[in-house]
């Protein structure tokens, strides 16, 4: 797909939010009811100093296909937790998680980078981009980890002109050359999610990504969230202790006591 096709999903950026050329498969509803991600039983203790502290207590959850799907929780009520577990940056102490009918909790640790870095996208509160590389190096990062220094090489110029759509995407061709901290909280957290999304992700997992935003600024990222799920077919777990926020997804689950209570309609989170 030529760069020129891609316009910005950012209102007032460079394209118009409504004519963005798709590069997922169109959202299908026989697609969007299968399970892609199941958690069974899922429990997770810290221990310090001789101390256990229990955080997941048996959590089960389903989350379907293309749906967003929001986990609610007091502060320190194990959102980030779960969230590392099901992006297997984290082993739970028991319990199952399977992604997509393959189980995933009790990977090699191999097989757990190869999986995340091939289908499963996270974004973070703190957005977590390197300091030292450019927005363009730092879209691009994943890749570069992900392959070999030779098939990167080769690939170069394919995943540049990738990297380069997804920034103007995201309204940033005009800060490729920028380093972090030349950047607003907005914009970096729109280099992460295009950085989230350049191995071309089966999932997106969010972590508070408009923690740490203004009002405004937070709204634009979820309503690029809002514009993936519904353009791309993206599925998105999203963690948040905002319930207006979390009002926004499909569906809203609560984290209370180290176990899920779904709350069915998500108006009343
Ligand atoms: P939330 O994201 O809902 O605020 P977390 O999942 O970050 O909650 O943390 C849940 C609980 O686990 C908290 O009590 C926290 O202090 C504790 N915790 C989280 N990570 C660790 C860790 N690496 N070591 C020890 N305790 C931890
Ligand atoms: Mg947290």
């Amino acid at each position: 797909m030529p760069a020129a096709q891609e316009s910005s999903l950012v209102a007032g950026r460079s394209g118009a939010a409504t004519s963005h050329t798709s590069w997922r498969a169109p959202k299908s509803s026989s697609s969007q009811q299968q399970t892609l991600l199941s958690v069974t039983a899922l429990t997770k203790s810290y221990s310090k100093a001789q101390v256990t502290i229990p955080v997941l207590q048996g959590v089960d959850l389903m989350v379907n296909r293309g749906e967003i799907a929001a986990i609610v929780g007091q502060s320190g009520s194990g959102k980030s937790t779960l969230l590392h577990l099901l992006g297997t940056l984290d082993e739970p102490d028991s319990g199952m998680i399977y992604f997509d009918g393959q189980r995933i909790d009790n990977l090699l640790p191999r097989e757990r980078d190869g999986l995340r870095n091939r289908s499963i996208g996270m974004i973070f509160q703190f957005y977590h981009l390197l300091p030292e590389l450019t927005m363009l190096e730092n879209v691009l990062s994943p890749l570069m980890i992900q392959e070999s220094a030779w098939a990167y090489w080769r690939n170069r110029r394919r995943h540049t002109e990738r990297a380069l759509e997804l920034l103007d995407m995201m309204g940033l061709s005009h800060r490729i050359k920028h380093r972090p901290n030349e950047l607003s909280g907005g914009e970096m957290q729109r280099a992460a999610i295009a950085r989230s999304l350049i191995a071309q992700p089966r999932v997106l997992l969010a972590d508070e990504p408009t923690g740490n935003l203004d009002q405004q600024t937070g709204g634009e990222i979820l309503e690029i969230l809002r514009i993936l799920n519904e353009r791309e077919n993206l599925t998105i777990v999203m963690v948040t202790h905002n319930h207006a926020i979390a009002r926004q997804a499909d569906r809203v689950v609560q984290l209370v006591e180290g176990k899920v209570q779904e709350i069915a309609d998500s108006r009343a989170a």
